[in-house]
């Protein structure tokens, strides 16, 4: 994404991408770069993993650990609160793509 506008929107999107994978299932790190790239969405680490770590400061992912071949990995998971801002953030995204045209409902 390039331009002012969208600078500032990638970071949200990114958020609630982030928000939403993990209210399905729990996502580690490896595989939301990868997700996030399949959207256009090109992270590294150094970007994603202050970000997660971010959310779970504001207490709307948490993580658990587990022993995946030697290697300890987090994982991540929306939180009720998370769900809640999810949520309210879809009432907006979905009244604002009826605005300006993109979904007709
Ligand atoms: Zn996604």
């Amino acid at each position: 994404m390039s331009g002012y506008v969208n600078k500032r929107l990638f970071q949200g999107f990114i958020l609630l991408h982030i928000l939403h994978h993990a209210s399905e299932t729990p996502v580690f790190g490896s595989w939301l770069i990868e997700e996030l790239s399949e959207h256009g969405y090109k992270l590294s680490p150094g970007t994603l993993y202050p970000i997660l770590h971010h959310l779970e400061e504001e207490q709307l992912l948490e993580h658990y650990e587990e022993n995946v071949n030697g290697k300890i990995r987090k994982y991540y998971v929306t939180t009720e609160q998370g769900l809640s801002e999810l949520n309210e953030a879809k009432r907006y995204l979905t009244e604002l793509t009826k605005e300006i045209g993109i979904l007709e409902v």
